[in-house]
This record gives C-alpha cells, structure tokens and sequence, in this order.
C-alpha cells in the first residue's frame, strides 16, 4: 500500500441517511460552522467529533477544518488565537469553550526533495518534524492516523463525507490505519499508542496489519517527543476506560518501551500487575463518577507500589524512609523522563504524596490535626486509602483517619 493512498470518490451519506443531529453538537461549534460558511468557505467538523457522534458517544470537543487560512479565520472572529509552531492553527473561544479550528492540510511528502523550503522537515528515520502546507479535504483526510478519525460532518447540507474508508470500520469495530502502517508508525509512533487508546476506549480491534506492525515498530516509541508522550500518557490513562486500555497496552507489548523499568518489575510478579490492574480500575470508577483526578495523583497511584519497592531498598540499604520516599520518586519519574517527560512539578507532587504517607502512622499529639489541614493531604489520603484496601492492611489507621476528616466535615 503506498502513502497517502490514491485520492478517490468519497462517501457521502445525506442528513437522511446517518444519525447525527446537531442538537448534538455544541452550539459554539455550530456558531464557528455556520460563520465560516457564511463567508464562503468550506467547513467541517473533523475527526473525534464525528466518530463519537456517529457512534453515539459523547464528544470530548469539536475541531473543525476548514479552507480558510489561519490568517483568514483570524480575520473572521475576534475571539481567535493563532496557536502551535508544528502547525498553525486557530483556537476560536466561545462563551469559555475552546473550538480548535485548522485549515486542511496537505499529505506528508513522499519525496525527501520536496523537504526543502523548512516548510517540512524529517527527522531520523522518517519522522516529521514540522509541517505547515494547505490541501485539499481529501488530503486532509487522509494524513489523519485512522480512518474513525477521518470523518467530516459537513455543515453545508449536514452530510457525512468519508474519504478513507471509516464509516465501514465504524461498522465493524475496527482500528484501522490510513495508508501503510510501518510508513505511518515511523512517520509519528504516538499513534501506535493512540491505536491502544481507541480500541481500548471504543472496544475495537485493532486491525491485523496494524497490530502486526506496532509489534514490529514499538521500539520507535523511544523517538517520539517525551513532551508528547506525556500528553498522550494522561489520554490514555483519564479516558475512563484505563483498564482495557493498559491490556491493549500490555498485549501489544507497547509498556515496555513506554515504561522500561517499570513494566520488567511488574512482570516479575503477579501481585504487582495486580495493583495496577486495581488502579485502573479504580482510576474508571473515578472517571464513571464525574471525578477529576489530577495527573500527580494519577502518577503516583500507577507507580506507588513501584516506589514503594524502590524506597524501601534505599531504606535497607541505610536511607531514612522520608528522604528513601522523596528519592525513590524522583530518581525513577526523572529518569522516566527520557521516554515520557513529567513535569517537575508533577514529580513534586507524587514525591509529596508518598512522603506524606508516613505521617499516617502519627496519629499521636498535634500531628494528626497539623496534617488535616495540610494542603497535600487529600491527596495523600486518597493515596493511603487506595492502598490500605488494596493490601488489606492499616484497617484501623484507615478508620482513624477518615473519622477525624467527618469530624472536619
Ligand atoms: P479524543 O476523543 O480522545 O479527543 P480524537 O480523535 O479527537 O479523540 P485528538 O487527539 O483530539 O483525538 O485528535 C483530533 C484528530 O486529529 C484525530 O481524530 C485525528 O483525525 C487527528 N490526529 C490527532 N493526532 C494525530 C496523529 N498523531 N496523526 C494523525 N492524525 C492525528
Ligand atoms: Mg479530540
């Protein structure tokens, strides 16, 4: 199969034809829509958007593509922001949301002479770098990763246009690249782990020429953009379906170039593998609820248990278990940093909440009064709380401590 694929007829399904309404859709979205058509240009909404329509999902959000320039849909809206250096596009804000909007895009070019004018750029082995060429919606829709994600609802008489294949794929649950996937995973390897992110999120398969080729290609994870890596690291941990998501992950083998360390510790032991099957699990519970977990937590439950083992190394090796703590954390988040970079503040934060773990076991004096009203201690006590059911153990610490958070109210 070659990259970008032959151009051909799309698919359009009329208003009659497919289920999406657009009462469905945001009305800011539709304001930007109807705007852009109103002044003569083309206007879709792209990707996600339509894919979770058509399966009657809720939408994270909107992003429309459309004809117009960057500098053309500044010229439209005043709420407008020209944002990103890669590529050029216009967040429009509405009444606080955000609606992302992008003029489409041109394919990546086959011919490494077209690199020429550092309009593009490759990196090793094929990877884009920087890209910034206008084209057609059929290009557009085709340098997209899969061909879910290459739909467009067109506001001009709300049709579906499909240029690659994806409303068949929506039919049959299938994540399926656009164009050759060792072409496509070496262009941008973030995209073997959002292909674990869709299908674990939308309960999919991943076609079997893709799956084979992120067996064949994972290692490239290690080039990707550790500032990247971590974007899509808290995607596919937030997306309320973590569980299936990190299966996806371990049954394409994708952890072990994303999480070196880690995931050779917790092959080493069921028990581990365990603790972070629960953490997901609770990570959905949390997500099904309505609950905003934030990335320090998040990180801090995945690998609790890890930096527990960690520390407690340190711990027999003579270090004190408050400074073992704070070590463990950040001897393991920054060196994780390689692959996926974590904020500094983050690693703060997780090293915070493990510390603060000792302080559980005061439950003498002033202490315990002192760290209620602690900043780090909702945090640190979510924490606790998780791990004391997971290992059954610290029933009655657990006990003490949530009666004096009542008693605080
Ligand atoms: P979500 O519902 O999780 O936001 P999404 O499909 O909207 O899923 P985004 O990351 O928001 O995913 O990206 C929006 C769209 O941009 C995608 O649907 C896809 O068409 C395109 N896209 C995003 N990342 C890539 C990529 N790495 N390579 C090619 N196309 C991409
Ligand atoms: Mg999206």
């Amino acid at each position: 199969m070659t990259y970008p694929p032959p151009l051909m007829e799309p698919v359009i399904l009329k208003r009659s034809e497919h289920n999406v309404s657009r009462k469905n859709i945001s009305s800011a979205a539709i304001k930007v829509l109807y705007r852009l058509k109103d002044e003569g240009y083309t206007a879709y909404i792209a990707g996600g958007g339509v894919r979770d329509l058509l399966l009657e999902r809720n939408p994270k959000d909107f992003d429309i593509a459309t004809d117009a320039t960057p500098e053309q849909i500044r010229g439209i809206f005043r709420n407008c922001r020209l944002i990103g250096r890669r590529f050029r596009l216009a967040h429009i804000i509405y009444h606080g949301e955000i609606i992302e909007t992008s003029t489409f895009r041109a394919p990546v070019p086959e011919d490494e002479s077209l690199y020429c004018d550092n309009t593009f750029r490759t990196g090793t082995e094929g990877m884009v770098m920087r890209d910034n060429v206008f084209g057609t919606p059929e290009e557009d829709a085709r340098r997209r990763d899969f061909t879910i994600n290459a739909l467009f609802y067109n506001i001009a008489d709300f049709s579906i246009i499909d240029y690659a294949g994806g409303l068949e794929d929506l039919k049959k649950k299938i994540i399926r690249v656009i164009g050759d996937p060792d072409k496509r995973f070496t262009e941008d390897p973030v995209r073997m782990i959002r292909a674990a992110r869709f299908a674990g999120t939308l309960g999919f398969d991943i076609e079997q020429t893709a799956y084979d080729s992120i067996c064949r290609n994972k290692d490239k994870l290690a080039s990707a953009a550790s500032s990247r890596m971590y974007e899509e690291v808290q995607k596919l941990f937030f997306c309320g379906h973590a569980t299936a998501v990190f299966q996806w992950l371990e049954k394409t083998d994708l952890l072990h170039p994303m999480f070196h360390d880690f995931s050779h510790w917790i092959d080493e032991d069921k028990a581990r593998h365990d603790w972070v099957i629960q953490t997901f699990e609770q990570m959905d519970r949390w997500r099904k609820a309505g609950l905003n977990v934030h990335p320090a937590l998040l990180f801090a439950l995945i690998f609790g248990e890890y930096h527990e083992f960690l520390s407690q190394q340190l711990i027999d090796a003579g270090a004190a278990p408050h400074d073992a703590a704070n070590e463990a954390v950040h001897r393991h988040l920054q060196g994780m940093c390689e692959n996926v970079r974590v904020p500094k503040q983050a690693i703060f934060q997780v090293a915070d909440i493990m510390c603060n773990q000792l302080r559980f076991h005061k439950n003498k004096g002033k202490q315990p009064q002192r760290f209620l009203h602690h900043k780090g201690f909702l945090d640190a006590f979510l924490y606790f709380k998780f791990s004391a059911k997971v290992h059954k153990r610290n029933e009655d610490l657990l006990a003490y401590w949530t009666d004096l958070r009542q008693q605080k109210g």
